[in-house]
């Protein structure tokens, strides 16, 4: 048995390891590193090709990977790190991509989005559904609480004993709208001869409170703002849709209309949707330019009758959020209207540097900002 670190680990993203049993291999994840793409200066990133994306090590650099070999692409769950180069990189591998239903949907917008169809096929799995994949691999997935939904904890059956895989995670007893951890499960897959296990934050000592302690806090803020007669916005991270779950709940009790602004939250929320594992029907998802602008317009003009979920919780550039704030979009922040950032701010130069830039526009504007209405969904 030979394991082969490409990407991740050391840096938040770029995710992708190998697994080799005989003249066998299996690729876990196959994830984007998001700093150098959001930072690239030179033209439109989405031009990008595979190479250029290597070269600035913002997918992992798989060319030496004997590819011939490779018999399944698992991906442990819906985040860009993890999933992100699979439209770059799959395509030279001939075999089939894995993942639960939530992390497929996901995956092939993403392929949509570069409008290519995939040359894999995109098999989506239910979990504990063990899973013959070729001579000396088997796979399954197991539960496993993290803040997207259907994230799985891979195991690996093989003939010189089980591998658990498990990248990204935090064990939540409480989990919103996602199943807890499975324990009885974990016990059959006893025993384990290696197990991996990453998670951002694990260096931390401590202990990463719940999803509903999350789902608590955002209670308490719509609480405080029930009698408001001004703008609410709320943003947070399009695929935590746990989140999104809490706030469009609170924000129905206020008697407002809940919409959903920009395209990211339009893509995650949709494949929510069409799955089934949430119920947004009274909301509207309002994903692209001239419907965003007609809809600001009407918030504009009625702001105490909608509550309003946009993207932007990172400040970026092009995000709902930061042009209304720079004036590019048809809304205007009023004195004791309210932002709240149901997120963290991710601990990069470009990041805090953009939340930076927009708290100042809002705050010039007599916002009340509310930070960090949030707990992690990684353990420590
Ligand atoms: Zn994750």
């Amino acid at each position: 048995m030979k394991f082969e670190f490409i990407g991740g680990y050391s840096e938040v993203g770029k995710n992708m390891t190998l697994v080799e049993v005989g003249d066998e291999t299996v690729v876990l994840d196959m994830g984007l590193y998001l700093p150098p793409v959001v930072g690239y200066e030179e033209g439109d990133p989405r031009d990008l090709s595979r190479e250029d994306l290597i070269r600035i090590g913002a997918i992992p650099n798989d060319n030496k990977v004997n590819k011939k070999n490779v018999k399944g692409i698992i991906f442990g769950h819906a985040h860009l790190d993890h999933i992100g180069a699979a439209p770059y990189l799959a395509k030279k591998y001939d075999c089939d991509l894995f993942g639960t239903k939530y992390t497929m949907g996901v995956l092939k917008t993403l392929f949509e989005d570069k409008g290519k169809k995939p040359r894999n096929n995109l098999v989506a799995m239910e979990f504990n559904n063990r899973y013959k994949l070729c001579e000396n691999f088997s796979f399954e997935f197991l539960n496993m609480t993290h803040s997207t939904m259907d994230t799985a904890l891979v195991v690996l059956y093989t003939r010189y004993g089980n591998i658990v895989y498990s990248n990204d995670y935090k064990i939540d007893n409480h989990p919103v709208l996602m199943e807890k951890i499975n324990t009885e499960k974990l016990k059959e897959v006893q025993p384990v001869k290696v197990l991996v296990l990453d998670s951002l934050y694990g260096n931390i000592d401590g202990k990463t409170p719940s999803e509903s302690v999350a789902r608590d806090m955002v209670k308490e803020v719509v609480e405080e703002l029930k009698d408001s007669k001004n703008a609410i916005f709320f943003t947070t991270f399009a695929s935590h849709i746990p989140r999104l779950r809490s706030i469009v709940d609170y924000g129905r009790k206020l008697g407002r209309k809940v919409v959903f602004l920009g395209r990211s939250l339009h893509k995650y929320a949709d494949v929510a949707k069409e799955l089934g594992i949430v119920n947004f029907v009274d909301v509207d998802i309002v994903g692209y330019g001239n419907l965003v602008r007609k809809r600001l317009k009407d918030i504009n003009e009625h702001r105490d009758e909608y509550l309003v979920i946009c993207t932007g919780n990172q400040g970026e550039k092009g995000s709902v959020l930061t042009r209304i704030a720079e004036g590019d979009l048809p809304f205007e922040f009023q004195s004791g209207d309210s932002v709240i950032f149901s997120c963290r701010t991710i601990p990069t130069k470009e990041t805090i540097k953009n939340r930076e830039h927009l708290e100042k526009l809002l705050k010039e504007n007599g916002v009340r900002i509310w930070k960090d209405i949030h707990v992690s969904g990684h353990g420590f």
